[in-house]
């Protein structure tokens, strides 16, 4: 087979298979696009490449956050619960803060975190004795919906671990809704 053949083949091969994303980032990274501006990549091409990258980004930050999860360190949800950040509060009780996300990925994205966190970094990290403070955290998005009025659909994430994308180590409930919701999620 013809060199040229062979390394478009190679190309292909690389995108099939679980590791496709990340065959993907690589190939953009070692294959850089001429600096020549009369070159444009084909419109398809630059958002595929764009959104590869972004997720490869989210899920290089997911492992980074995830070194330091059991450390005990306090995160960021810890200066917003202080006050110390500024957060546009939404709901708040004596065990439960709900606050805005800073970077919605829908009309309305809340956040509702335990105050305490009490060795809940992570869903996964549940414990018998955390059973009413996570109660009342579901409960709390339910309250969440309907002060910001979409009680009659909304959904609640909770992304637990470094497969899951978890970028925070402090529990947290991401409440979304104010538009259709598509499934499966990403
Ligand atoms: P995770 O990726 O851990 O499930 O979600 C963490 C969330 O916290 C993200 O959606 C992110 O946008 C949000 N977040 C991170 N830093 C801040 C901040 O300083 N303020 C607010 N309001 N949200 C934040």
């Amino acid at each position: 087979m013809a060199a040229p053949a062979m390394a478009a083949m190679n190309s292909v091969s690389l995108l099939r298979g679980p590791l496709s994303l990340r065959a993907l980032h690589f190939i953009r990274i070692s294959n850089p696009v001429p600096r020549n501006p009369l070159f444009r990549a084909p419109f398809h091409f630059r958002r595929v490449s764009s959104s590869v990258s972004a997720i490869s980004d989210e899920e290089a930050a997911a492992r980074a956050a995830a070194v330091n999860a059991d450390s005990g360190a306090p995160t960021i949800f810890d200066k917003i619960i202080s006050k110390e950040i500024p957060s546009t509060i939404v709901y708040e009780d004596e065990a439960v803060l709900a606050f805005r996300d800073i970077s919605p990925q829908a009309p309305v994205h809340v956040l509702v975190i335990p105050k305490l966190r009490d060795g809940l970094t992570e869903l996964g990290k549940a414990e018998k004795r955390h059973e009413e403070i996570l109660g009342r955290l579901l409960y709390a998005a339910k309250i969440v919906a309907e002060k910001e009025g979409i009680i009659d659909g909304f959904r609640v994430v909770v992304n637990s671990g470094p497969s899951a994308c978890q970028s925070v180590y402090h529990l947290h409930l991401h409440v979304l809704g104010g538009r259709q919701m598509k499934w499966p999620p990403g």
